[in-house]
């Protein structure tokens, strides 16, 4: 298989004649029609719902396109609740799952009406505290600890997982939630990250079914919703395949109907609370080649590092680099492709085969419509990059200026220094 990028050089060059690299772009199209095929592939159960992770990619003019295919918001945070409001997004289009959360966010999150799912079971008494009188409906995030396998091939380590309640806390919870007059409860877990497998929701699904009857059972409590949370993945390398949606959505529908149903739990909503899938693919990260240079290594440096994309740095991530307008060459050389960081972890790729690279050429790096912009820094005094939006009809519309200089020096109230410099503002 071969990665394609969504934009071709031509259209690139136009673009850089008004926006120079590094920037994001993406693509509108490629956002929508994934966004639908969720929606189909759970229309199956009437309350489904994806509330979009906002720390992934939160831009608001890219949410609102998830918003008028009918995704809600995901937040974690402060800014990120202030983004859903400020977007019209409140209520329960909003779901609060946040961890090791202050006590302003959770006042904040309550006076939005969003629904709010704790992470842990000393936090009822927390929130209680805030708000006063629990909200009507409440989640827990639920971690049954050890590995999280499908078959026999480890998935993930819950265990090792700073978040969720133990099985046993879940329980006590729902009991002190429900006698503190709660009436709804949701389960929310994320087990698994960037999973590339059709099996990982409908494993969980399972899972979290055969919970959600017995805390039935065994708390009498009403459960209403059921949030199977992130991580499904998508193929950053060319020689993976991509997650079937529709193979997701009916292998969900099986284990609803096979638990679920029996126990007179067929009114349950689905819930998720995709990133990556979501966005990841429809974003690149268009970047200049400005030097080359021949030591120990060959190297190819470029504009963009990672504090525009951190994952390669951090994860040691794979991201697939195209070399516009060489896609037909061979890749005969072998390439280390890095930023200007002062860390030598600043590369985007590791003796990567690719074509011949010169000065001047431009490359796209794959899949960073989620996590990419948004994991962004400022060390060195890097300054964040834009983010374009290839729209429908083709135009390109800046959705985030580039950070300026001033940007950087504005925190440092009253030093009025920046007007002053050599360097032309
Ligand atoms: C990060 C996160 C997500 C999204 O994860 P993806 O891997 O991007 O799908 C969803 N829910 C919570 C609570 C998260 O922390």
């Amino acid at each position: 298989m071969s990665k394609k990028p969504f934009v071709t050089k031509e259209q690139i060059e136009k673009i850089v004649e008004s926006f120079p690299t590094p920037f994001h772009i993406y693509d509108e199209k490629g956002i929508r029609e994934n966004a639908r095929a969720l929606k189909e592939a759970f229309s199956w159960n009437k309350g489904f719902k994806e509330y979009f992770a906002v720390k992934a990619t939160p831009n608001p003019y890219l949410i609102d396109i998830l918003r008028e295919v009918g995704c809600g918001c995901d937040c974690s945070s402060l800014t990120e609740l202030m983004l859903s409001e400020a977007m019209g997004v409140c209520g329960e289009d909003i779901m609060f799952s946040s961890n090791e959360t202050p006590a302003v966010e959770y006042e904040y999150a309550n006076k939005l009406g969003a629904i709010i799912n704790l992470d842990d079971i000393t936090h009822i008494e927390f929130l209680e505290n805030i708000v006063g009188k629990l909200p009507e409906t409440m989640s827990c995030r639920y971690n049954p600890g050890g590995v999280f396998k499908i078959s026999n091939s480890i998935m993930d380590n819950p265990g090792d997982a700073k978040y969720g309640m133990t099985t046993e806390q879940l329980f006590d919870a729902y009991r002190i939630m429900k006698e503190k007059g709660v009436k709804n409860f949701g389960i929310h877990s994320f087990l698994a990250s960037n999973t590339v497998t059709n099996d990982y929701y409908p494993a969980l699904a399972r899972q979290l079914f055969e919970l959600a009857v017995e805390l039935k059972e065994k708390t009498g409590a009403h459960i209403t919703f059921i949030n199977l949370s992130g991580g499904v993945g998508v193929p950053y390398k060319p020689d993976q395949s991509g997650n079937d949606i529709y193979a997701i959505g009916e292998g969900v529908r099986k284990a609803y109907e096979e638990v679920l149903v029996p126990a007179e739990m067929g009114d349950v909503a689905i819930y998720t609370e995709l990133g990556r899938f979501m966005m990841a693919p429809y974003g690149h990260l268009i970047t200049t080649v400005i030097h080359e240079k021949h030591t120990h290594k060959e190297y190819i440096g470029c504009d963009a590092c990672a504090v525009n994309l951190m994952r390669p740095a951090m994860y040691g991530a794979y991201h697939h680099i195209t070399v516009l307008g060489k896609e037909e060459e061979p890749c005969d050389h072998i390439y280390d492709v890095v930023g200007s960081l002062c860390e030598n972890n600043d590369k985007f790729a590791i003796d990567r085969n690719l074509p011949k690279i010169d000065k001047g050429d431009i490359l796209v790096i794959h899949d960073t419509g989620a996590h990419g912009f948004a994991m962004g820094y400022n060390y060195n005094g890097k300054l964040k990059s834009a983010e374009l939006l290839l729209k429908e009809n083709g135009d390109v519309q800046l959705i985030r200026r580039a950070e300026t200089p001033k940007d950087y020096f504005a925190t440092f109230d009253g030093l009025d220094f920046y007007e002053k410099l050599k360097f032309e503002n």
